[in-house]
């Protein structure tokens, strides 16, 4: 593979075989050095059918299924360009949530453990250990397939500005709850409100720092305030659908002429039934996702209000797995992509049309989180942003989940943690471990990459005070 330099955290893959377009990556040089075989699936993405401008890694990037987790590659469906669930990953739509708490770390101190061992309790994460929220049946769960986090609000999960401070203000329109498989359906009916395994939590911290006091303020962020962040997405409902519409596209390629260099990129047409089918399933697990968050956010709100008579408000909620037709300017002209972003996270900027009016003038939150033992942060879109408006998900794995559980127990783990003042709360020792910092490339390396490569702007960085692992 042959690598350019190609400006500041920019290198270049050159197009050779099958690839349409070139890859580029945005990294650091040691950054660069730990995508190691992610390259590979950067190349074999440039390869899709109707993909447009160039196969994009973000500074996070790692191996993934099919795409490497840090991709984004747009196609156009008016050449024939394809969707591929392999592209926005198995857990459709896992994102991120960040609620602004009206207290400061100081006032919350005396009472932040009682805090941590509510939301132990209020938080049902592991597998199969039930939901927020009971949902009674599937007609139910077409409210919540169709309805997003505006269904959540309407029957009294939230608040209004839940919706406006949420991407597609809480609901995507385009769901097809048809394209939701009976399986899917049962596997999402008990798990609305919950946050999953060992990679997804709910987080108390502290904003440590603030590069950009009026967008923060914007967002409605000052220092020592106390945030609670959760990332999760769309549990088992959105696993079944990406298992069952790979499948059929597995299937179908050959009657569309389509041959892809690895199994896992499996693909179909937008403009066709496979394709609008995955799509439609697709936005319905998103709305899921977002219901999801919802629903966790408001256990969280329950146990601030009860235990500290605190009150929580949404910062933003933004997905960093998903599809979407988006209309962006390509080689001088503007047209209607298919941008998926896997482990990557949209990012507008200043002015964008689709914001809501009190982002309008400063650009959409971005939020990512780093590991439970160092930061997270919030950026925010840049004009003239690239790779059609994203950016990093979070700090990105450099240890599989057995290598970390090799490197530390979960007890010490959590003896380390706690002895820097951070609260823990884990469903279990191996789930924790295996989550360890070390596990993690160096977020603020990474941050500090998706900054110099033009991609967006550090407004604040958020360390933990108390983590409720899944
Ligand atoms: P993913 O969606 O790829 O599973 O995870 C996104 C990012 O979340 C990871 O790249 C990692 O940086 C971050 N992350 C994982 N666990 C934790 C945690 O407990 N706390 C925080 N703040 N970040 C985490
Ligand atoms: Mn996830
Ligand atoms: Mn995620």
């Amino acid at each position: 593979m042959r690598l350019l330099e190609d400006g500041p955290y920019r290198y270049r893959i050159e197009p050779t075989g099958r690839m349409r377009v070139p890859g580029v990556v945005f990294a650091s040089r040691a950054l660069l050095h730990a995508a190691d075989q992610a390259l590979e699936q950067v190349a074999n993405v440039a390869t899709l059918p109707g993909v447009v401008e160039a196969s994009y890694a973000m500074p996070d990037v790692h191996w993934g299924y099919g795409f490497a987790i840090g991709g984004v590659a747009a196609t156009d469906p008016a050449e024939g360009g394809v969707v591929s669930p392999g592209g926005v990953g198995f857990d459709i739509s896992c994102g991120v949530r960040l609620l602004a708490a009206d207290v400061d770390d100081a006032g919350l101190r005396p009472v932040l453990r009682d805090v941590m061992d509510a939301l132990d309790h209020a938080v049902p994460r592991g597998m199969g250990k039930g939901a927020v929220w009971k949902i009674r049946d599937a007609a139910e769960l077409d409210g919540v397939l169709t309805g997003g986090s505006r269904f959540a609000v309407e029957r009294g999960h939230g608040v209004q500005r839940d919706l406006d401070r949420c991407e597609d203000g809480g609901a995507v329109a385009d769901a097809d709850p048809g394209q939701v498989g009976t399986r899917a359906v049962e596997r999402g009916l008990g798990q609305v409100g919950s946050l999953g395994s060992g990679n997804h939590f709910l987080e108390v911290q502290r904003v440590a720092e603030v590069y950009d006091e009026a967008v923060a303020g914007a967002f409605g962020l000052r220092r020592d305030q106390i945030c609670v962040m959760v990332h999760s997405g769309s549990r088992g409902l959105g696993h079944q659908i990406c298992t069952d519409h790979v499948r059929v596209m597995e299937r179908e390629m050959p009657g569309h002429g389509i041959r892809v260099p690895d199994r896992q990129l499996a693909c179909a047409p937008v403009e066709s039934p496979a394709g609008r089918a995955y799509l439609g399933a697709m936005a319905a697990a998103a709305n899921y996702g977002r219901a999801n968050r919802q629903l966790l956010a408001q256990a969280a709100r329950r146990v601030f209000q009860r235990v500290a008579g605190v009150r929580l408000d949404l910062v933003y909620d933004v997905s960093h797995n998903l599809a979407k037709l988006e209309e962006h300017r390509i080689g001088g002209r503007r047209r209607r992509v298919c941008v998926h972003r896997k482990g990557a996270t949209r990012a507008f900027p200043p002015g964008h049309p689709e914001l809501p009016p009190d982002l309008r003038d400063v650009g959409q939150p971005v939020l990512i989180p780093g590991t439970m033992g160092t930061a997270s942060y919030v950026l925010t879109g840049v004009p003239d942003g690239r790779a059609f408006h994203s950016t990093c998900h979070g700090a990105g794995r450099v240890q599989s989940r057995h290598q970390a559980a090799r490197g530390v127990s979960g007890r010490d783990l959590r003896a380390r943690l706690e002895a820097d003042g951070i609260a823990v709360r884990a469903s279990s020792w191996r789930g924790l471990a295996e989550e360890a910092p070390a596990a993690y490339k160096d977020v603020t390396a990474v941050i500090e990459a998706s900054e110099g490569a033009g991609l967006c702007r550090k407004v604040a960085k958020l360390v933990p005070v108390g983590v409720v692992k899944g």
